[in-house]
């Protein structure tokens, strides 16, 4: 029996259907001269109307499938047809309350694979100049002893890759010098005895340095990880853990103008992909100018000399670098 809702019908001719339908002996629909349907109202049982959400009963249940039965033997007559399929609901609305489908737990899947499609879509084609690192930083450098932190410098850049670690700006797509800091991650004015210490030291950008300014964060290098943190193509940063959250927010890294940056900055790079691949491995790729650390002479020696053969400008050498990254 096919089940029509009368409330997502016109209410003309739910008013139509709900009068018909009064009707205790039942109502023949005529057209031409000829029946084309019978409207006949549901059972009711003698002791009153049909309580459409009561109790479920063995009883119910009994005559269920009695009705089933006698369907498959030799059919039904309408009224047990209008019976049997109350008695279906009734059961359905009984088990559903009773034994409820972890639907709620296949709809949250669902969502969570269909970001993850999103996520990798966004990969391949768009966001590409701002994926973040999949692993937390491991220091490969360990120069010591600088006098001035200044001197940190080419190690920094090479440590990270010539970007801001904060938002993954290149220095390749600055023209001038000077755009980048050497970041205390714990401040100067916190921690005086890490002034000129390496491993407090992070490259960032003059912006995202000033944002920071003197207070703690979040350590970037454990919290600004793919795919926990991820960029969409209208340029926002999002984040799915609490230590990334902050830190955006900290940072202001999701104000409108750095918002805009990145949105244009993803578009220069989609563009330069289709129509100038020249220009395209130019804006990817890593800076002419590769510090040589195997030239370099750090005061309080190298706690990790290894780094030196992994460095940019070593790999270069080999023609073992990337043309991209
Ligand atoms: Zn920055």
């Amino acid at each position: 029996m096919t089940h029509v809702n009368l409330d997502t019908q016109p209410e003309v001719v739910r008013q139509f259907v709900l009068a018909l339908s009064a009707a205790p002996e039942g109502t023949v629909l005529e057209s031409g001269g000829r029946p084309v349907a019978c409207i006949i109202a549901p059972p009711m049982p003698a002791n009153g109307p049909v309580e459409r959400v009561g109790e479920w009963t063995e009883e119910k249940n009994r005559r269920r499938c009695e009705l089933i039965d006698r369907k498959y033997d030799h059919g039904l007559t309408s009224p047990e047809e209008a019976e049997l399929a109350l008695l279906q609901d009734a059961m359905y609305r009984h088990v559903d309350r009773v034994a409820p489908l972890p639907l709620e737990a296949a709809r949250n899947l669902h969502q969570e694979l269909l970001e993850k499609v999103s996520r990798a879509r966004r990969k391949q084609h768009m966001t590409l100049p701002f994926i973040y690192p999949p692993v937390p930083h491991v220091r490969r450098h360990g120069p010591r002893g600088y006098a001035d932190h200044e001197s940190y410098r080419p190690w920094l850049r090479d440590e990270f890759a010539f970007r801001c670690v904060y938002r993954l700006v290149r220095e390749i797509w600055g023209l001038f010098k000077g755009v980048y800091a050497l970041d205390h991650f714990l401040a100067v004015s916190a921690r005086p005895d890490l002034a000129q210490e390496y491993d407090n030291l992070l490259y960032a950008c003059v912006s995202c340095n000033l944002s920071k300014g003197s207070q703690q964060t979040p350590d970037p290098l454990s919290c600004l990880i793919d795919p926990d943190v991820f960029v969409t193509d209208d340029g926002t940063i999002h984040a799915n853990n609490l230590e990334g959250r902050k830190l955006l927010d900290l940072l202001g890294l999701n104000r409108p103008r750095l918002r805009e940056f990145r949105a244009m900055w993803i578009r220069i790079v989609h563009l330069a992909k289709l129509a100038d691949p020249e220009l395209f491995h130019h804006l990817m790729g890593f800076p002419a100018d590769l510090p040589d650390l195997s030239a370099l002479a750090p005061p309080g020696a190298n706690t990790r000399p290894d780094g030196i053969t992994q460095s940019h400008f070593a790999r270069r050498q080999r023609g073992e670098l990337p043309e991209i990254y």
